[in-house]
């Protein structure tokens, strides 16, 4: 890279630092004063160039007036575990009017798109629960337009139903209740109702503003009138963007696909995404290969609000993580290293300060650890999962995840487990025939699971039973 800004030959640098008693390779990173050292060697001005001049800065100017267009709203899902979000989001799927007619296989991608009769379209994240929306708040990602709470009219207001009513509010986004399982004999909508203002949500049939709707996600009941809501909230949000400009957007899920390599489900907030564009997405760089629909069709460009699976990364990026399209491939190769290299240095300028942390606690309060390994099947599930294990800790007992990591349970996870007496968590990911082998002679024990919810329970649950009946 610094051979590239003086225009020398690599190979001449290295020779030159050997000499200076510095053996390297090309591409080893080596520090400040020893490159300017090396630059005033080789007779060049030394120019230093700051963050901003490498880091591709987020565009925050707005696109003029006359460039905008109608964008379909992004919803996202969220209730207490069994309240029937899936179904829900599997009974909206099917009032697409073109999935039918197109023939498509649906993929599960992270979101997906309907259209609806009169032709506007719903984009729905398909990765329900708050877990995931809070931790793409975190990283800066703000995808969603419009919340549909999900609360069962059998069970009324649970845990995590008063979790998403806080998220959803911290978030500032629009509500809609859905009040489901409605068919069931046990069902009262109107206690619903009246258990929310509690929550200081407020229906339209208490005098509020939140739109609340009937629905029965199995029996297929409603959702005509849940639809409907939508595009009301959606026109009253009066959302648009500019499909003509370099696309931007964000990072729903990704993954390393056995035959295909980095895959990343991006939903574009603004421009449209290209065949053939040069991108950086958090620290990776790509070009695009081949854009991949929610029905497994390949598409030649995606604008506003489509979710679409892009082929031609680099690595793996992150949930939440931003893309953006860019005029060169070098340029995006800057980008991307430079970022790789913020977060390597934070990797090991934070190890310490933690380990320290660690042993004071430790010392303060005794406090026994409770090691685990995790997997899973998306990247996002994984941070999701670990955000909420890290919550779990107490003064007396802390969860530690040793490793986490996205696939299948491998070797080398039970080796670390057995190690250090972990159970492996998998979610949504099984051992293969090697680890399952290893982990009976070394008696490691594995949970599986596929409800974020279920998992930090069983973990708590663990956790106090370490502690024993004291505790
Ligand atoms: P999630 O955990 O919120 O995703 O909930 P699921 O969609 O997995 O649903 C949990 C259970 O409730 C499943 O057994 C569903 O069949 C059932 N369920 C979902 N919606 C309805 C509904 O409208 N009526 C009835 N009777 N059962 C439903």
């Amino acid at each position: 890279e610094l051979a590239n800004r003086m225009a020398e030959k690599g190979a001449d640098l290295v020779k030159t630092l050997f000499k200076m008693g510095m053996p390297v390779t090309m591409t080893q990173t080596i520090d400040q004063d020893t490159a300017e050292l090396l630059v005033t060697e080789f007779g060049h001005n030394i120019v230093r160039v700051s963050a901003s001049d490498i880091d591709l800065q987020i565009d925050t100017t707005e696109d003029a007036e006359d460039t905008l267009a109608p964008r379909a709203p992004v919803v996202t899902i969220m209730g207490h575990v069994d309240h029937g979000k899936t179904s829900l989001l599997d009974a909206l799927r099917g009032t697409d009017v073109v999935a039918g007619e197109a023939g498509g296989i649906t993929q599960h991608i992270g979101a997906y798109q309907v259209t609806q009769k009169d032709k506007s379209q719903i984009t729905f994240l398909d990765t329900p629960g708050h877990e995931a929306f809070t931790e793409m708040r975190q990283r800066g990602a703000n995808v969603t337009d419009i919340v549909i709470l999900v609360v069962a009219a059998d069970d009324g207001l649970m845990p995590q139903t008063i979790e998403a009513i806080n998220h959803t509010k911290a978030a500032g986004v629009p509500m809609i209740v859905a009040i489901n399982k409605v068919d069931k004999h046990e069902a009262n909508p109107q206690r619903v109702r009246e258990r929310l203002l509690e929550h200081d949500v407020q229906v339209e049939a208490m005098g509020g503003e939140t739109q609340d709707v009937e629905v029965s996600a199995l029996k297929k009941q409603g959702l005509d009138d849940l639809v409907e809501k939508i595009q009301l909230q959606a026109e009253l949000l009066e959302l648009r963007a500019n499909p003509d400009r370099p696309a931007e957007g964000t990072v729903i899920e990704a993954k390393l696909d056995k035959g295909r390599g980095p895959v990343a489900t991006i939903l574009v907030s603004r421009g449209t995404l290209k065949v053939g564009d040069v991108f950086v997405v958090g620290a990776e760089s790509g070009k695009v290969r081949a854009l991949i629909d929610d029905k497994g069709r390949q598409v030649k460009q995606a604008g506003p609000s489509a979710p679409v699976e892009v082929l031609g990364l680099s690595g793996v990026p992150m949930a939440g993580d931003p893309l953006q399209v860019v005029e060169s491939e070098a340029r995006a190769r800057e980008v991307a290293e430079y970022r790789q290299g913020v977060l390597n240095q934070k990797r090991t300028t934070t190890a310490p300060a933690s380990l320290e942390t660690m042993f004071s606690a430790l010392k303060d309060k005794q406090a026994i650890e409770y090691p685990l390994v995790v997997k899973a099947d998306t990247q996002g599930s994984v941070e999701a999962i670990v955000a909420s294990i890290n919550k779990i800790s107490t003064d007396e007992i802390r969860a530690r995840v040793l490793h986490s990591g996205v696939g299948g349970i491998t070797e080398s996870d039970v080796t670390l487990a057995a190690a250090s007496g972990a159970p492996i968590i998998g979610f949504n990911v099984r051992p293969n025939a090697k680890a399952r082998e290893i982990a009976e002679r070394n008696k490691v024990a594995f949970k599986y699971y596929d409800v974020i919810y279920t998992l930090t329970d069983e973990i708590r649950a663990g956790m106090a039973g370490e502690l024993g009946p004291e505790a």
